[in-house]
């Protein structure tokens, strides 16, 4: 159904006869309406520039309409109606035969060149992505247009906010932490990525592929040195590469094992031995009717965070499927673990930690030993948190924002891609201002008559 037709005579648009309506509606300056029809999914919008006269860029000469090509691009949705622009493009050409300019096509700040999106669909696309970590198929399927699409306004709009050198200003206390972006496929292993907190901003201030050594250490060697040597604290997980990577750039920062990993490193070693004294009980990996598989996150909960219940759950779980007290031994070794955050004095720390060593490297379960020395050889780091109070806060954020992005991606086709999106999602972003919408108030007062 042809809802407008515009007057195609050039003349003044005027809100009396719709032509100047339409053009409100739209909202993009420099463009006419020349019809509005109405299709079963789609408003299908005809447009075209008021420029009637231009010169020609090279020679200045007044430049005369060629003729027209139609473009179609997808703009934001009207009134809940898909729409599509259908812009009617002039190509011009110079009036003088010599002129090394010929003919050219006219373009517009509101449509890109490169995209299928108009300029406030793409910057909108870019928002609901990066801000608020939509699915881009999610939009596509919205917008009516491919992946790709979206994803290139994303890149699009998307590269400069990150790369805008304020975006990160001085860092104080730097959170090193790494995280899986590509799980492991016929082709290749899981695919890491080291990520690079603030840790008092809250803001993810870089992701760069691998966790290696090398890696992190590439990453600080682009760093210029006032900014290096205003890093006082850096804390990461229990991970000798870290560890490695951070010299030579960061000596001179305080080390700082984060608790959340240090703590993960004892609840690892829960699932370690309990997985191995369910296979060489049950002779199986662990099923959902098994004693030590039902109680496997009873395990690995904070003494104090179970109540009665839950304590005899996991207590009957230990005396039904740990004949030998191996899991029980390695439960009791983190919750040693656990207890040196229990105070924030560096001296009661260091007692509670090296009884906590001591104990694990005396077991005679081999995963309690090993978990005693990984203990013994970050001792420094983990006390250090007692002295500089770096927070695991963040850090933990920082793993729930990257999973958010993660959960939405289905799978990242390049890095790139994924380390945009979460840089934008949780990068510290300043975003452009966007239109404030004046508030609709419901009819006062309210009336139950
Ligand atoms: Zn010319």
């Amino acid at each position: 159904m042809r809802l407008f037709y515009g007057c195609d005579d050039g003349g003044t648009p005027d809100m009396s006869d719709g032509t100047g309506l339409a053009e409100a509606l739209l909202g993009l300056d420099g463009f006419r309406v020349l019809e509005v029809t109405e299709m079963p999914a789609e408003l299908v919008i005809e447009i075209e520039t008021t420029a009637d006269f231009v010169g020609c860029s090279t020679c200045g000469q007044r430049a005369e309409s060629q003729d027209r090509i139609e473009v179609e691009v997808r703009d934001l949705a009207c009134f809940g109606r898909a729409a599509r622009l259908r812009w009617r493009k002039r190509r011009w050409r110079c009036r003088d035969e010599g002129c090394p300019a010929r003919t050219w096509t006219e373009g517009s700040p509101h449509f890109s060149s490169r995209n299928l999106l108009t300029v406030r669909a793409g910057k909108e696309a870019c928002y609901q992505v990066g801000h608020n970590a939509r699915p881009v198929a999610g939009l596509a399927k919205e917008l009516g247009v491919c992946w790709w699409t979206v994803m290139d306004a994303v890149k699009e709009h998307g590269t400069s906010l990150v790369e805008d050198p304020s975006r990160v200003g001085k860092v104080a206390h730097l959170g090193v932490d790494e995280t899986s972006y590509l799980k492991a496929t016929s082709e290749h292993a899981t695919l890491y990525a080291t990520g690079l907190v603030d840790l008092r901003a809250k803001l993810i201030i870089d992701l760069v592929e691998g966790n290696a050594a090398a890696d992190l250490r590439k990453w600080l060697a682009q760093r210029d040195e006032r900014w290096l040597k205003g890093v006082k604290v850096v804390a990461t997980d229990l991970a000798e590469s870290f560890r490695a990577g951070l010299s030579p750039h960061l000596t001179h920062a305080k080390k700082v094992a984060d608790p959340f990993h240090v703590v993960r490193v004892g609840n690892r070693c829960v699932d370690k031995v309990r997985r191995r004294v369910q296979n060489e009980t049950l002779g199986h990996r662990g099923r959902k009717d098994d004693p030590l598989y039902r109680i496997r996150k009873l395990l690995l909960t904070g003494t104090e965070r179970l109540n009665e219940k839950g304590r005899d759950r996991m207590l009957l779980g230990l005396r039904a499927g740990d004949p030998d007290d191996e899991v029980l031994g390695a439960w009791l070794a983190k919750e040693s673990v656990r207890d040196v955050y229990l105070t924030d004095d560096v001296a009661e720390a260091a007692v509670l930690l090296d009884k906590a060593i001591a104990g694990c490297l005396a077991d005679e379960v081999e995963e309690i030993r090993s978990l005693g020395s990984t203990l013994r050889s970050w001792r420094k780091e983990i006390l250090e948190h007692h002295r500089t109070g770096a927070s695991n806060g963040p850090t933990e954020g920082f793993n729930l924002l990257i999973k958010k992005v993660k959960r939405c991606g289905h799978g990242f086709r390049t890095f790139e891609n994924y380390r945009l999106r979460v840089l934008l999602h949780a990068g510290g972003v300043t975003w452009p201002e966007r239109p404030a919408v004046p508030r609709l108030r419901t009819r006062s007062p309210h009336s139950n008559a």
